[in-house]
């Protein structure tokens, strides 16, 4: 493939590039998931509440790539978490997919009010034992609610998945990741391709290197070592954004991207965020 692996805490490989698909119905999530699927992406980011699992499903079934050069994730919705529903939705996803095993399983919020997500693990931690997820790890994680995870259960998550972009560079998760051994995985890299990819700084880099700005701020993340999801259902655009492996920004490049930090979320804050 041409997307580099990076090793997870397990030993495990998982793709720093791969396909996001929120907000892309169902009836149009396997033709878009089919389109990555040929443009070289082998990792693919759904969840229960994208209610898009049966078409990411068929185009992996269409598509005829063995399942072991796949790297699926999925996430358990809110609404479902406490040990039992946990199992029940687990199921449901496996179902919808088609599948036997995912990559990794991700708690898609912490909700710290309803605070059940230790018992929400646990059941992850015996749907790994099962080799029914290859990795599990969680999403929208604050470093306090990683600290509490990681002492009242055994297996440290692989995966933080979280809002992270150059207007929220997130720089206290990631070096409690890093201290940890969680992979940090960012969600909106493209910042949902709002304001982000007309800043004159991204702009002009992109200019020098003959690159777009997309493809400039998911190599900034990469250089990072940053796993990135950025999301398309346009063809050029989802070829556009996996190839970023052949060009790389300067230190100054860099640096003048780092410098775009504004601590602003486009998303909730996973301290307040709770649905039922
Ligand atoms: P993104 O940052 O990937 O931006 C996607 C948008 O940017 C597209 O809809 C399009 O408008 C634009 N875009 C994409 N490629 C472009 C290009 N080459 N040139 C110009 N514009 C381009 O935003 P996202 O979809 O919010 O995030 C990516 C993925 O992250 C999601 O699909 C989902 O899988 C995941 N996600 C997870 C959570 C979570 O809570 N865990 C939340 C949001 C998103």
């Amino acid at each position: 493939s041409k997307v580099p692996p990076i090793i997870l805490n397990n030993g495990i490989e998982m793709p720093q590039l791969g396909f996001g698909v929120w907000q892309v119905p169902d009836d149009e999530a396997e033709q878009a998931v089919a389109t990555a699927l040929e443009s070289g992406y082998r990792s693919i980011d759904t969840a229960a509440v994208y209610a898009n699992e049966e078409g990411t499903g068929k185009a992996i079934a269409k598509s005829g790539i063995a399942r072991e050069k796949l790297f699926v994730t999925t996430k358990l919705w809110n609404s479902e978490q406490g040990y039992d529903a946990t199992l029940r939705a687990f199921d449901t996803s496996l179902d919808k997919l088609g599948l036997d095993y995912v990559d990794l399983y991700l708690i898609h919020w912490p909700m710290p009010a309803k605070g059940v997500y230790v018992d929400t693990y646990k059941a992850f931690e015996k749907i790994l034992a099962d080799g029914r997820a290859k990795s599990i790890g969680v999403s929208n994680f604050l470093p306090e609610h990683l600290e509490r995870l990681i002492d009242a259960t055994s297996v440290i998550p692989a995966v933080n998945q979280i809002e992270l972009h150059p207007h929220l560079q997130q720089r206290a998760s990631r070096e409690y990741h890093a201290q940890q051994g969680i992979t940090t995985e960012a969600w909106s890299p493209l910042g949902q391709g709002k304001g982000l990819l007309e800043v004159p700084a991204i702009v002009a880099i992109a200019q020098k290197h003959a690159r777009t700005p997309a493809q400039v701020v998911l190599r900034w993340h990469i250089q990072l070592g940053n796993v990135v999801i950025p999301k398309s259902v346009t063809p050029s655009r989802i070829q556009e954004n996996i190839d970023v492996f052949g060009f790389e920004l300067d230190p100054e490049d860099m640096a003048a991207i780092s410098a775009l930090n504004e601590d602003r979320r486009l998303g909730p804050d996973p301290a307040e965020f709770e649905t039922v």
